[in-house]
């Protein structure tokens, strides 16, 4: 069973998502930190992210880079979102990411373009998202509770254009597939979130 779960940032589709994965015993993918790695090579490499012979030559990262830290950063998430405009870096990440979704057993992965362009076939597509003030304030408090000192509306700004250039990007922008079923969780707790998520799983396999 193949489970993708897409949204834009902070919206908690991760932690839904690790839950999910959790609770159904699959194994769990997070893509964003894929072009996070890509990301982070492009500046390791002294490159330009927007320029996508640059951000394809970063394609070929090490895997070890997948554990640092620094990856969490919203400087490479914003690099993330620079590289993951070119065609090229799509294609370049799609095999593996494909391989993962399509393993004996299933998969949960979560990302923007899961349900609509890796995995189109999933029974179980989630869109999770929030508001744009919730997902900011979400990242400020976890950001000032790593000890980070960063004002909310500049939080709130980078967010915004993040969306833009994710949902606006002519190669698999972040969109609800027709299919997917909207979580918002603007309004919701943690547990509430996942219970939603849970339950909705149930309900889609229950249909099937
Ligand atoms: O989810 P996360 O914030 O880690 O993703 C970082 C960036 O990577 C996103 O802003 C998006 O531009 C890109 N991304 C993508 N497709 C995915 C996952 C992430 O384009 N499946």
């Amino acid at each position: 069973m193949i489970i993708a779960v897409d949204g834009p940032t902070a919206s908690g589709k991760g932690t839904i998502a690790k839950a999910l994965a959790l609770y159904f015993g699959l194994p769990h993918l997070d893509t964003g930190l894929l072009y996070r790695a890509v990301g982070r090579q492009v500046q390791m490499n002294g490159g330009n992210a927007d320029d996508p012979h640059h951000a394809l030559a970063a394609c070929d990262f090490a895997d070890s880079l997948l554990e640092e830290d620094i990856l969490r950063s919203e400087e490479v998430g914003g690099l993330a979102s620079r590289v993951s405009v070119h065609p090229a870096v799509r294609r370049a990440l799609y095999e593996r990411q494909r391989a993962f979704a399509t393993q004996a057993g299933g998969a949960v992965l979560d990302g923007r373009d899961i349900g609509t362009v890796i995995a189109p076939e999933a029974p179980v597509k989630l869109f999770v998202t929030a508001s744009v003030q919730e997902r900011a304030r979400r990242r400020w408090l976890e950001m000032t509770g790593r000890g980070i000192d960063v004002v909310l509306a500049a939080i709130e700004r980078d967010i915004a254009a993040r969306d833009a250039r994710d949902m606006n990007r002519a190669d698999a922008p972040l969109v609800a597939a027709a299919d997917a079923l909207v979580i918002d969780t603007t309004h919701f707790g943690r547990d509430a979130a996942i219970e939603a998520a849970i339950e909705a799983v149930q309900h889609k396999l229950s249909a099937h």
